[in-house]
């Protein structure tokens, strides 16, 4: 294949949506025509009859093929990013997570080997889990050298990858100077251990006391706390998997973002469309539900929901991180050893395309932004990726707006026998989707074996969002 013309389609450009054709050549988006322009010739035409073309989705936080205490996530690059194909999403940031006195540089090596039988494009986020003499140059050469430009920081799991305030600052400080962004994973992790233990005290260890060991407070203080951090040392800070509105609430409430140092807000779908009375129902739903942070109450729910109509959030992330149900039953009786995590890699767009566009009327413009543009222009990945412009890879997703779907864990790609969203009906999904101009998807069907490439990325620099 050498061009490839679309004619006849609804293209989802970053300020408009352009009826017309759309021209690949050789992987990258060659030309973009109006209804009136005189058309190139191609190898091979496909009339989309009035379809969406959109930029490929991009899905900030997945976890593939993870090492926890309880086992490996059910999901390794190959059958994750293959779920994520089908969903529309053509490139994803994993995590490296090294171990404490490992060098982050082997760790980075490590883990581009275990992604390659990605079918998706990807890069990673980079963790630093200590603080030690060498961690500042690691972080440099990273950026520099090996173009990994996020790192991501915890404020919670302080006994195995967590950081204390002083390694915090560090990190902050670095990133800021150097050209980083920092992504936290904001919840106090002294408080929630403390709570923990009284509860592992009191017996109550089944797993209806897990967002009883992390309330609300627990990730709303730590949002303030990062932010007044990070707008300190001038950082660009992500806050990943905001499970609250009220974290959002306090951070525009004391006017706590200052100009230079942005803050962005990722949720996750699972945030939006559940709270925490899944952890009230049968132990095997509770099980399914086992994430940190965890659903929250009805409030906290809506409130987020609202700020996420309103744009105040940025991203659409899904934290993938499935287990299967042999795999969550083996702790069951102690909600601390249950793994954390779900899938919903396959399930981003067409969830958010649901909540957004056809239940609220939102335009499909601001839906491209959460799900792929704003995502590539925070981490460095824009505009190779993200948007339909002349020289960006040709990730691209035939989506028909009308197409019914029911999710339905029988026939999910993401490789588990649970599914959150199990039941969930809706519209809007894609019928074909491309990645650097080769066809991998037509109708739920694979149809392209290629693997996906490493996407090494630009330091930090503010883009309009
Ligand atoms: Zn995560």
């Amino acid at each position: 294949m050498n061009t490839l013309l679309f004619t006849n389609a609804n293209i989802v450009l970053e300020r408009e949506v352009l009826q017309g054709a759309l021209l690949v050549k050789d992987g990258k988006i060659a030309g973009l025509y109006g209804q009136n322009a005189s058309l190139p010739g191609a190898d091979e035409i496909l009339d989309i009859e009035g379809k969406y073309i959109l930029p490929g989705g991009i899905d900030p936080h997945v976890h593939l093929h993870l090492t926890t205490p309880n086992g490996i996530s059910s999901d390794d690059f190959y059958s994750g990013s293959k779920a994520a194909l089908k969903g529309g999403t053509t490139s994803i940031i994993d995590f490296i997570t090294p171990r404490r006195g490992q060098s982050m540089l082997e760790a980075i090596a490590g883990r581009k080997t275990e992604a390659k039988t990605s079918l998706v494009d990807y890069t990673f986020h980079l963790t630093p889990v200590e603080w030690t003499e060498n961690t500042a140059q690691e972080m440099i050469q990273a950026i520099h050298s090996e173009h990994i430009t996020s790192f991501k920081v915890y404020m919670a799991y302080k006994e195995s990858i967590g950081l204390e305030d002083d390694a915090l600052e560090m990190v902050l400080r670095t990133a800021g100077r150097f050209g980083g962004i920092v992504l936290v994973h904001a919840e106090q992790g002294d408080e929630i251990v403390r709570r923990v233990q009284e509860l592992h005290r009191a017996q109550k260890t089944s797993p209806r006391y897990h967002p009883v060991s992390r309330p609300p407070h627990t990730e709303t203080e730590a949002v303030e706390k990062i932010v007044r951090m990070a707008t300190a040392n001038k950082c660009p800070l992500y806050v990943v998997h905001t499970s609250c509105g009220s974290s959002i609430e306090r951070v525009y409430e004391k006017a706590l973002i200052k100009s230079g140092s942005p803050v962005f807000f990722e949720t996750c779908p699972q945030y939006l469309l559940f709270n925490d009375e899944v952890y009230q129902s049968s132990q095997e739903n509770a099980l399914a539900f086992m994430m940190s942070p965890p659903l929250r109450p009805l409030p906290e729910q809506k409130l987020l929901k609202k700020y996420f109509l309103q744009g105040k959030i940025q991203s659409i992330g899904t934290d993938h991180c499935p287990f299967t149900r042999e795999q969550k039953n083996r702790e069951a009786q102690d909600f601390s050893k249950i793994p954390n995590g779900a899938g919903g890699i396959e399930y981003r767009m067409q969830l958010i395309f649901n909540e957004m566009i056809v239940k609220e009327g939102k335009s499909i413009i601001e839906f491209v932004k959460l799900v792929a543009g704003n995502p590539a222009k925070i981490f460095g990945l824009y505009p190779r990726k993200g948007v339909i412009q002349k020289g960006s890879d040709a990730d691209l997703v035939i989506w028909d707006p009308d197409k019914d779907f029911v999710i339905d864990t029988g026939h999910q790609w993401q490789q588990t026998d649970i599914n959150i969203y199990e039941g969930y009906r809706g519209k809007g999904a894609p019928v074909a989707v491309f990645r650097r101009g080769r066809k991998m998807i037509e109708n739920d069907r694979l149809t392209g074996t290629c693997k996906g490439t490493f996407l090494p990325r630009k330091p930090w620099k503010k883009e309009s969002l």
